[in-house]
Parts: structure tokens; sequence; C-alpha cells
């Protein structure tokens, strides 16, 4: 029993087909084409990626379900080629007790077509002030620890979480932003160019750059894995540069709206949809995080996913809340505007969202070897669509890229050697 998919191509367009028995790939032929029978999937000359991994996305679930949960959050996954998604601990309640990790895992097997790992509080609430009991939720499955959404304002506690975690062996990820620079509660963009022109108050680059120093010299005293979230600005990629100059364990991530806009990009009349928190920088920080993504200071792509409802986000500049959606149009939009345009290779991009996220994280997935998870994105680099926020399914609408037109759209995403989602119904085979 199995299946072939048969003549597709891999990130180096060498002809590829594999055949997949259970959970796991059992076979890879390279460089000559393979009959397909009636089980079978012809996969006509489209990428066989594996699955891509996105290490940092909020489902909303428990508490905030209006705006996404996860049975719609790991369709959006399946649907933009994601195969394993971590999700964010700022639910309500939040992800810092066993019994609500417990209950999630549970509707997350029951109820979601891709693998969601969840991340657990480093704090209680998310509030900075008392630990949480990392020992009993990294038993209970917890992905890694962070208080992701707001940055931790007390090095001590920053300190001693990371020393913690070291004993464990888990990852300490963090938000970086400092409070008492930043006020995120009372500014919505970066303070720049567009924030001067429009009177408004913004955010500085140096309350990110402020936290992500701190804490790669904690990191460098506890030896802790340290990970940085949605890297923004250009004095960030400098500190993280350095600091993996002299051996600190520390990685990063970068999302595709900070790589492809900067603040000249927002419209003149405002829209919230433009909002997310780090806010879009300066075209300077854009150049310098495509720059640091080139000689590796920056290690991967994550979403920071994060589904708002259109009414949450049709209030104040001010009182909206921060995030976009990201699960569906990360791959094409990076595909678009850095591989076509000859800036990074595929396999460079694929890597990014694959491979190197698997190992920052010590999982076992993100490879296409025979014996290893059938994790797999099937992506047509060939088709043109243009992003329609309508057609998502995900509960969130809340892109700034909607209109764009793309290349390189997933058709087919299997999880564990089951077929998840096929566009169109557009694949035979697979689903048993
Ligand atoms: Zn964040």
């Amino acid at each position: 029993m199995g299946y072939w998919i048969a003549n597709a191509v891999d990130a180096d367009d060498v002809p590829i087909s594999i055949f997949i028995e259970g959970a796991c790939i059992a076979r890879i032929v390279r460089g000559e084409s393979v009959d397909v029978d009636n089980d079978g999937i012809d996969a006509q000359g489209w990428l066989l990626a594996p699955g891509l991994i996105d290490v940092h996305t909020h489902m909303r679930d428990p508490g905030y379900t209006h705006k996404e949960d996860v049975r719609s959050g790991a369709q959006a996954a399946a649907r933009g080629g994601f195969t394993t998604i971590a999700c964010m601990p700022n639910t309500q309640p939040p992800l810092d007790d066993v019994a609500v990790l417990h209950a999630l895992q549970e509707r997350i097997d029951r109820e979601a077509c891709v693998r969601v790992l969840p991340y657990a509080c480093m704090t209680r609430g998310s509030h900075g002030v008392q630990l949480t009991d990392f020992a009993a939720l990294r038993r209970a499955g917890a992905f890694a620890f962070t208080d992701d959404g707001v940055g931790v304002q007390s090095a001590a506690r920053m300190f001693e979480a990371m020393q913690r975690a070291a004993m464990l062996g888990v990852s300490i990820v963090a938000h970086c932003e400092d409070e008492s620079l930043a006020m995120p509660k009372e500014r919505a963009i970066t303070q720049g160019a567009y924030a001067q022109k429009h009177g408004h108050m913004g955010i500085p680059n140096v309350s990110e750059a402020v936290h992500v120093a701190r804490d790669v010299l904690l990191a460098e005293a506890t030896g802790v894995h340290y990970h940085v979230c949605h890297v923004s600005t250009a004095q960030s990629v400098d500190v993280i540069r350095q600091a993996k100059a002299r051996g600190v364990r520390v990685s990063a991530e970068v999302c595709p709206h900070h790589l492809l806009l900067c603040e000249d990009d927002i419209p003149d009349v405002w829209d919230n949809n433009w909002k997310m928190n780090p806010p879009l920088r300066s075209r300077a920080d854009v150049d310098a995080l495509i720059a640091g993504v080139t000689d590796g200071t920056i290690d991967c792509f994550a979403t920071d996913h994060a589904p708002h409802t259109e009414a949450e986000k049709a209030r104040s500049m001010i009182d909206s809340p921060f995030g976009i959606v990201g699960l569906e149009t990360a791959f094409p939009l990076l595909y678009t505007h850095f591989v076509r345009t000859g800036i990074w290779t595929l396999p460079f991009l694929l890597a990014r969202w694959t491979r190197v996220p698997a190992a920052l994280f010590d999982l076992p997935f993100g490879v296409l070897e025979e014996g290893c998870f059938a994790d797999v994105a099937l992506i047509d680099t060939r088709e043109t669509r243009t992003i329609d926020p309508q057609t998502f399914a995900s509960k969130g609408r809340n892109t700034p890229f909607s209109g764009w037109a793309c290349q390189g759209w997933p058709v087919a995403t299997i999880v564990g050697g089951r077929v998840v989602w096929a566009r169109d119904g557009g694949v035979r085979g697979g689903e048993r």
C-alpha cells in the first residue's frame, strides 16, 4: 500500500517523484519520470517542497475564536503550504497552565489538519511578573516559552527564565519591546517620516533593539537558545550579527511584511490593515533586514499570522488591534519578490521556511528524505494570481497585500502522508 507523487521538480529543478507509505516517504526517485497509477498524484512539474514551517502564528484559541480557531487557522496554514505551525500563548485563558494546554492539544488533535505546536507563556498571563511552571508545561508539550505580544520588561525575569529554559533544554522566544520607550498602547506606527507627516506619535526603532541587546547578553550568560521574534530594525540586525560572531546561541525570524513594505508604502488615508507590531519601519531598515537574511544573521521567516475581525480593524487607529494575517500569502509574496527577481535562489528561500526552523527548534520535519515524515507542499511556481482576502480560509481578512499579483501558489498539502488540502479538488489520489 502507498501512493506516488510523481513528476514534480525539486528546488533545484530536478525531476522528482516520491512514494509515500503510511506517514513516511518510502522512496525518492530523482532525474527520471515515473508512471502514475490511479491512486497516484501526477504533479505535472509542480515544485515538490518539504512542508513549510512557521514558528510564529496566532490561532486565537481559546478565547478569541471569533478571530480564528485551530480548525480555521490550520486550514489557512494548509492553503499556504504549511504543514507545521507553532501558535502563540496570548489566548484567553492564556497558555500558562497545564490544563489549558492539554485542552488545546485535544482540540488540535481533533480539528487541526496540520501539525500545530503550542507555545506556553513565559510568565503568568504574560504579565511579566511570575514565571510559569516550565518543567510541567514542557512535559505537557509546550513547544517553547514566550510572552509574545508584549516585551518582557524585567531583565531579572528574563534572566531567570533563560536559566530555567537552559536547564530544560528548551528555547526562549521573545517579542522585543521596551515599553518605557515604545508606549505601544498609545501608538500605532513607527516613529519616522509617515508619523511626522501625519502628526502621530510613533514607536521608535530603539525600543526593539534595546531588548535584543539586553537579551543576547543574558542568553550569552545562560547558554540558552534565544530566538528573536519578527526583527524589524537595522539596529537589531547589527546586534544579532555581533552576538552570533561571539558565539551566542541567538537566532532570529523576519516576517514577509517587514521585508516587502516600509512606512513610505502606507496610504495617506490611514487603514488599520497597515497596523502591526513591530510596525513597518523605514526603507533603510528593510534593506538591512534583507541583508541580514542574505548573510545568515536572520535565520528564518515567520508570518506572525495575527487574525482580527473587520469590526476590530474598523476601530480608530489607536484602538484597533495590532496584526495582519499571513499564512495564505507568505510563500507567493516571497517567491515573487525575492526568487523571481533573482535576489535569493529558490533553495535558499525554501530552506528558511523548512530545514532551518526545524533545526533551530529540533523538529523532525523540513526535509525530503527516505524514511522521513511525508510532510509535503506541492506548489505551482508558474501560476500567477491576485491576492483576494475574500478567498481566505482564515477567519481574518486583515492584510495590506490585497490586490497584489503573485506567482508561486500552493496546490496541495500533505501531512504525515495524508492529503489535507488540494486546490479545487484538483489532485487525485492520496485521500486515505
Ligand atoms: Zn510579537
